[in-house]
């Protein structure tokens, strides 16, 4: 048995307007002045001064917006970093990401791909990359994905979705100000919560558990009941809290795995773009088969807060488009291994994922 050494963040801030301190922060670690730092904001954010004002920028630092609407792509992440070879004259100081998982994630890869030459879907895969990142720290604005504290950027590439894992992958800094994340929507708020809620419920109920995972696994979904369930914190400490569930959330699956709702979700999202967030509900809605007690509560936390799941998604789908699908899905090994045990392939057959899907 050989055990996975795995980096972590290796600093971090927590509070209510701790983005304030962005500049003392990273004036530190600005190389010179002709070496800008790159900050990837939420095109969301794109005119609202109550945060953009606050971006410390000096000398030829540069924002770049970036849209959120689709999931992130390796396509994506190599016109980004042409677009930044092309503007600037030095290698950077760093790559700043500003939003949720999406902009996260893209931020990781930017920041691998401006060391790291060929292109991006190269890299898909686990610890291909060769050489260490540049400087990157992301600042989450909604909460969920655990994407501030992982090792991998997911990004849809030609042939497959899948993450980039390496050790060069995490954040040198997170910036945890939950007051960011006050004027996240009402769905989307839900959706990126269950994403860590299903973090938590399949790295719980997953043959890769240990004690290791099991205490932040448990941790989050405490918090999540808190949150999602018990419905009585103050909006300021449901915030605080879906923050920091989403990180124990996002280090329970360091160490174990994700399972079903994961893998299916990410056929989804290759074939008709789902987004993972709602992807992810709309899968496990259809998963007390193996996750019983996990699809109740989420099903009761649904009703809670008025949330209409989308429906007949596969409805119209060619065979063909259903096989793509399954393909993608039967593709991540680790995570039938994790949900179901060695023997999973005897119980999850391309039948049984067809009519999963049907479902949905
Ligand atoms: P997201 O980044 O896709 O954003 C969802 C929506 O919320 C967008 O429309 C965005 O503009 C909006 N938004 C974000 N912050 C906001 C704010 N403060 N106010 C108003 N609107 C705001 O959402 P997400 O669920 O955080 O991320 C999903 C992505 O994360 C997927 O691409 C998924 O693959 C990835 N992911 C990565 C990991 C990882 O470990 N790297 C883990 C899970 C998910
Ligand atoms: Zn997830």
């Amino acid at each position: 048995m050989s055990y996975k050494n795995f980096p972590m963040v290796s600093r971090v801030i927590f509070g209510r307007g701790c983005f304030n301190q962005l500049n003392e922060i990273l004036s530190p670690k600005r190389l010179n002045e002709k070496a800008p730092f790159i900050f990837l904001v939420d095109d969301v954010f794109r005119g609202k001064s109550s945060l953009t004002s606050r971006i410390p920028l000096s000398y030829d630092d540069i924002i770049m917006y970036v849209s959120a609407k689709e999931e992130p792509k390796t396509s994506q992440v190599d016109e980004l970093v042409e677009h930044i070879i092309l503007t600037t004259s030095e290698r950077s100081s760093g790559i700043i990401g500003i939003g949720g998982g999406t902009i996260l994630d893209l931020a990781k890869a930017v920041s691998i791909m401006l060391t790291n030459e060929g292109n991006t879907s190269d890299y898909q895969g686990w610890d291909l990359v060769k050489n260490a990142a540049i400087y990157h720290v992301g600042i989450p604005t909604i909460s969920g994905t655990g994407a501030e504290v992982s090792r991998t950027t997911v990004l849809t590439g030609p042939k497959l979705k899948l993450g980039i894992n390496s050790d060069f992958t995490p954040f040198d800094q997170v910036i945890l100000d939950p007051e960011l994340t006050k004027d996240v929507p009402k769905a989307q708020w839900f959706y990126t919560g269950m994403d860590c809620y299903i973090h938590c419920i399949e790295s719980l109920n997953g043959t890769y558990l240990n004690a290791f995972s099991q205490s932040y696994g448990e941790q989050a979904l405490d918090l999540c009941k808190e949150i999602f369930v018990d419905n009585k914190l103050s909006k300021k400490d449901a915030q605080d809290k879906l923050m920091m569930a989403s990180w124990h959330g996002g280090m329970s699956i360091a160490y174990s795995q994700v399972g079903i709702a994961h893998a299916m979700s990410y056929g989804l999202s290759f074939l008709l773009g789902t987004k993972h967030g709602i992807g992810n509900c709309i899968v496990f809605d259809q998963l007390e088969e193996f996750y019983p007690e996990g699809v109740k509560l989420f099903k009761q936390m649904k009703k809670e807060h008025n949330i209409e799941l989308p429906k007949g998604l596969c409805a119209n789908l060619s065979d063909n488009e259903f096989d793509v699908m399954i393909n993608v899905a039967l593709s991540l090994e680790p995570l039938w291994e994790n949900a179901i045990g060695k023997d999973w392939k005897k119980r999850i057959t391309h039948g049984k994922l067809k009519a999963l899907y049907q479902k949905m």
